[in-house]
């Protein structure tokens, strides 16, 4: 599919030839992270500053041309390819993360500075960037503030929504938005930052993003707790969570997760005697946290089993049990993803009877569960279905979404809705929701050139 001729001079005039792609590198730009979203462009456009942005936009607009806005790509919902023809935007070039400001504690970090880097900013200056997650290293400030994405530490500090004081962005109209002098207390009108965060890129393209910094802490302790069942893992998180100010995370995997994972890394089991729930919880404070989380977690019934570390190594050599569940299930296959909240009285009950709900919907399905414990956040891992059967995928999502709706649950927890969940979206939001939504849609990209697919869908 080449791209117009007058509608490529034009995006050269914008971006110059280096960076209008529509030769075999594109190929990257066109599959999502689990492989199981493909799609094809016309053309990868990269450009290098807001003003860049706009005037891309604006020729796509006048040539009715869609667009895909594309960060690191990690996203896990269909939201970032181009599956129906668009031209991607990739903004991974605004990567510049500015001067942390010490006194005010915060920074502004392009669109396509990974999160990683400003962590690390963070840490040079002694603060820390709150938000974290596995693919820190690919996933951009713009595609987490486009998703709101929240991660390991929405427990203690909220997830991106809570850090944004303001951003830069270009909306589909062609008008740009700029608050980026990070006043902490500005309820001058409507939080525009605040409507673009999780909207998906389709509202406007994010450009830059003023950050919240917190303190970095001296001490931080992870332990891996064991436990019987998983009713005992929630309570405990429950307790812990109104007991340990100091708790930054609290997440929970279970015995056939962590098994895959010491196979894919080649590394032993946690504990010599495996046990069905565990639960990875941290503590970070200006004082050792460590006396106070065994207190925490002497206090709470069910436990078989503990390990704890807190030097960095021994930290990270916990946390892979967690974090390389991601990776390790799509080494069994391409999986269905589920990101939903559960209420915390209905998390376990959730847990026990999904495997059966997806089973019955499809019976060679294997079912993989973990997730943020601590918020409610369960992430369902179905593999061991076809990933290229639209009517399978018809009775499995909605097998499972009906499911979580009826425990009192949502339907996208921190990955957003993408074009995985579009059709889906009734189920859990009221008409009145939907028509509020469409209403900003139309009023923020009147000409719908800005990811037609996702989230309300087409
Ligand atoms: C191993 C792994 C672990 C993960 N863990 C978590 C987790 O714990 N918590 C969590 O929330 N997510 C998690 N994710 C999902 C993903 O990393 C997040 O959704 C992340 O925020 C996406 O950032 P990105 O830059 O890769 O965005 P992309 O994947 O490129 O895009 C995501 C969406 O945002 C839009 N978008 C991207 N950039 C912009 C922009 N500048 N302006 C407007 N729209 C834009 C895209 O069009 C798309 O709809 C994980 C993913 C992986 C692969």
């Amino acid at each position: 599919m080449p791209l117009d001729p007058s509608l490529r001079r034009e995006l050269v005039d914008v971006v110059g030839p280096a960076h209008l792609i529509d030769d075999d590198r594109r190929a990257s730009y066109e599959i999502d992270w689990t492989g199981r979203f493909r799609g094809a462009t016309p053309a990868v456009v990269r450009p290098g500053g807001t003003d860049e942005v706009a005037a891309v936009l604006d020729v796509c607009r006048r040539h009715g041309v869609a667009v895909v806005p594309q960060g690191g790509n990690t996203g896990l919902v269909g939201g970032s390819v181009p599956l129906a023809g668009e031209v991607v935007l990739s903004l991974r070039r605004l990567d510049a993360v500015g001067e942390v400001d010490r006194e005010a504690a915060q920074l502004t970090a392009g669109a396509g500075a990974s999160v990683e880097s400003v962590q690390q900013a963070a840490a040079r200056a002694g603060l820390r960037y709150a938000v974290d997650f596995g693919a820190r290293g690919s996933a951009t400030v713009g595609g987490s503030v486009a998703t709101d994405a929240g991660g390991i530490n929405v427990l203690r500090w909220g997830g991106t929504r809570a850090q944004l004081l303001g951003v830069e962005a270009v909306l589909g109209t062609g008008d740009v938005v700029s608050r980026l002098q990070g006043l902490v207390k500005d309820n001058t009108g409507y939080d525009l930052a605040g409507v673009l965060c999780g909207s998906e890129g389709t509202l406007g393209v994010v450009t830059a993003a003023r950050l919240r910094l917190v303190a970095a802490h001296e001490h931080t302790v992870t332990a891996l707790v064991a436990f019987a069942d998983v009713p005992a893992a929630v309570r405990a998180v429950a307790t812990w969570r109104s007991s340990l100010d100091t708790l930054d995370a609290a997440e929970i995997v279970l015995d056939p997760g962590v098994r895959l994972v010491a196979g894919v890394l080649g590394c032993g089991l946690p504990f010599d005697r495996p046990a069905p729930v565990y639960v990875l919880v941290e503590a970070s404070g200006h004082d050792d946290p460590t006396d106070d989380l065994a207190v925490a977690v002497g206090a709470v019934v069910g436990v078989l089993g503990v390990a704890v570390a807190s030097d960095a190594a021994g930290r990270s050599r916990l946390w892979r049990y967690r974090e390389e569940h991601t990776s390790s299930i799509n080494t069994v296959g391409v999986p269905h993803k589920y990101d939903v909240t559960l209420p915390i009285a209905a998390l376990a009950g959730f847990m026990a009877d999904v495997p059966a709900v997806v089973r019955a919907a499809a019976p060679s399905a294997t079912t993989w569960l973990f997730g943020h414990v601590g918020d409610g956040n369960i992430h369902v891992n179905v593999t061991g279905v076809a990933v290229d059967d639209p009517a399978l995928d018809e009775v499995l999502d909605e097998a499972v979404y009906r499911f979580v709706v009826a425990c009192g649950g949502c339907i996208s927890a921190e990955h957003g809705i993408g074009t995985a969940k579009a059709r889906w979206l009734s189920l859990d939001r009221s008409a009145g929701d939907l028509a509020a939504m469409r209403a900003l849609k139309s009023a923020f990209d009147p000409a719908g050139i800005l990811n037609p697919a996702v989230l309300l869908g087409q």
